[in-house]
């Protein structure tokens, strides 16, 4: 097995239970994002695989779904377990695959992941159908039925954290799964499977197939036997697995983009507001969908805040993702890099003045040949393309507002609909404006603040359907109307 400083790689297609060559034999080289040097190189899943995947999928089904819910549930709970008894290595692994400061794998990834699983465990016996109220001598009950075989397309943002995201709901309520990680960083996603192998789920109850996205991706979207997509990546994509669904009209679950408001009130708590608005755009380098990427600040306090905003971001330790002490790593490829460089340049052609950052950071060296990048800070007007299209990097824009009316139109003037955030300590208004904001998710004094047990998705152009939370059991469940007649006197309709 291929390793990295005592890190080891899983690196084949997981089909059926076991661990299988691509059929044509292809390869996807992973890279290092800290400083463009070769981890590995997986297995590429062509079109041949993914057919191979979703026929063990289709194979499992009817033992899955019929598989009491309890022991669903065991299964995933043991999971959770066995991740624990490995959190160090999976913390390293995804700093390394993905650039995420191993401060932050060890927090919130790892932890998280392990939390939604159990958090699924516990569900996969608890969601019922109803009983309906009918005619005397009619029984007219609905049950859950999962959907089928599922596919399942994760981005590089978190790729672990959000395979659990999917995988538990899915499991949970009895689908098998066909899930394609993205090329980028498909490590934890495979190291896991290794896990599910382990644990015991029965053969071809999860396949993982590690492709890049206008191949395996777009095959899985399209598959005549895969009865649902949930999707998780950019809005872009998220329009091509629309149209890929027709064929079979299957069902989709989109979350996507987002360019969240982050609004700080002149009477809010200022130190707790500009530490949360840093953590709302610096945390995992600004590639986070839910990101507060555009902060809204009342035109009273903008000047102190931002001075001290600015002192605290130009504060943050870059480097090396497997230090304990960095705060901000690598952006996660080099491609995305370029992109958000590239928005650096818009801002400035746009006529924003880059406060700070806008740059790759000139020391340390060690960094040269790394994905980094410094945080910058940029002042944007609403027409701006900085402000309304997601970059997806450690870049927030800066725009102030006169009045609360004037806050929430500023937060609702995108096409995005995911999160969004405000700082005040006026209940009224806390409430009134979470309220007003367009978006699935609102956090008051504080920011992407996530539990398992809280619906994860949005509306507009950041997508539909919900991940985590009771809700995304129904996202991975069909409700089936079943009704009996218990009263043999009763007469049918005809002949009456
Ligand atoms: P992306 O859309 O480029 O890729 C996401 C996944 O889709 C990858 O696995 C990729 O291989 C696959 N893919 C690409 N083209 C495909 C196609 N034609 N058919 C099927 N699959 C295809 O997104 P990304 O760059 O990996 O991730 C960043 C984006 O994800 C950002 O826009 C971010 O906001 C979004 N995101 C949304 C959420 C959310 O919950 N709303 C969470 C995280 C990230």
């Amino acid at each position: 097995m291929p390793a990295t400083k005592g890190i080891t790689f899983a690196t084949r297609l997981f089909i059926g239970g076991e661990f299988v060559d691509g059929a044509a034999g292809t390869s996807i080289e992973v890279v290092n994002p800290h400083d463009g040097s070769r981890l590995t190189e997986v297995a590429e899943a062509r079109e041949i695989d993914v057919d191979r995947a979703v026929a063990a999928a289709r194979a499992a089904f009817a033992g899955w779904r019929d598989t009491p819910a309890a022991e669903r549930g065991r299964l995933l709970f043991a999971l959770a377990d066995r991740i624990e008894q490995h959190f160090d290595a999976f913390a390293e692994l995804e700093a390394l695959d993905t650039g995420h400061p191993i401060r932050d794998a060890r927090f919130l990834d790892v932890p998280r992941t392990i939390a939604n699983f159990r958090y699924y465990g516990g569900l996969a016996d608890k969601v019922s159908g109803r009983q309906v109220p009918a005619e005397p001598g009619f029984l007219n009950y609905v049950k859950r039925e999962p959907v089928g075989v599922v596919g399942q397309i994760t981005p590089w943002n978190f790729p672990l954290m959000f395979t659990s995201w999917k995988l538990g709901p899915a499991l949970a309520a009895g689908n098998c799964v066909v899930l394609k990680p993205s090329e980028l960083v498909p490590l934890s996603t495979l190291r896991l499977a290794e896990l599910i192998a382990e644990v015991g789920f029965p053969p071809g109850v999860v396949n993982i197939v590690p492709g890049y996205g206008h191949v395996a991706g777009q095959h899985l979207a399209e598959h005549p036997q895969a009865d649902k997509i949930a999707f998780t990546g950019s809005t872009a994509t998220g329009r091509r697995i629309v149209a890929a669904s027709a064929g079979n009209l299957k069902r989709v679950q989109l979350e996507l983009g987002g360019k969240g408001a982050n609004i700080v009130f002149d009477d809010a708590n200022l130190p707790a507001a500009i530490n949360g608005s840093a953590f709302a755009i610096f945390h995992n380098q600004g590639q986070a969908c839910i990101a507060g990427s555009r902060l809204l600040l009342h035109e009273r306090i903008a000047q102190e805040f931002l001075e001290r905003f600015m002192a605290l971001a130009a504060s943050i330790r870059v480097g090396d993702p497997l230090d304990p002490r960095t705060e901000m790593g690598p952006l996660t490829s080099k491609l995305h890099q370029e992109r958000v460089l590239a928005y650096c340049d818009i801002a400035r052609q746009e006529g924003g003045e880059v406060l700070l950052g806008g740059c790759v950071p000139a020391e340390p060296a060690a960094l040269a040949r790394g994905y980094y990048l410094q945080p910058t800070i940029v002042r944007a007007k609403p027409g701006d393309r900085v402000f309304q299209e997601e970059v997806f990097g450690p870049f927030v824009s800066i725009t102030t507002f006169r009045d609360e009316e004037e806050a929430v139109r500023l937060a609702n003037a995108t096409d995005y609909g995911l999160g969004g955030g405000l700082w005040t300590t006026d209940l009224g208004r806390a409430h009134r404006v979470a309220e007003r904001i367009r978006a699935g998710m609102v956090w008051v004094n504080c920011y992407k603040r996530v539990n398992p047990g809280a619906p994860f998705g949005g509306v507009g152009g950041s997508g539909y359907g919900r991940d985590l939370g009771v809700e995304s059991m129904y996202e991975y469940t069909d409700a089936k109307s079943i009704v009996v007649n218990y009263d043999a006197r009763i007469p049918p309709y005809y002949r009456r």
